[in-house]
């Protein structure tokens, strides 16, 4: 799998059995995807998240986006000068939203 775009750690998935939920999170910076109920889409969801062909971040960082999640809603943001994009109804709309907002 792809490594975490924030910290070049591999990740870790993490399984809820009670409520059959998983997730693939880092072990190093706890960058993580979506919580979802099967292998596939939560592969899927971490692909996405540490897309290496996202856009970076014209900053002189040059970050790729860290997404986060916050009641539900989800965003973005550079960890090398904060630039954030936040209050996306899913991951897919923060990822179009972080491009956008380089234009
Ligand atoms: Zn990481
Ligand atoms: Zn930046």
């Amino acid at each position: 799998m792809t490594p975490c775009s924030q910290c070049g750690s591999p990740p870790e998935r993490r399984l809820d059995p009670q409520a059959g939920r998983m997730v693939y999170a880092c072990p190093g910076c706890r960058h993580r995807a979506e919580v979802t109920t099967c292998e596939v889409a939560a592969t899927a969801s971490w692909e996405l998240i540490n897309d290496p062909d996202m856009d970076r971040h014209t900053c002189k960082a040059a970050m790729l986006p860290r997404y986060f999640e916050t009641g539900g809603k989800w965003g973005a943001r550079c960890r090398g000068c904060g630039h954030e994009v936040e209050g996306f109804g899913s991951l897919q709309g923060a990822r179009a939203g972080w491009a956008r907002s380089m234009r």
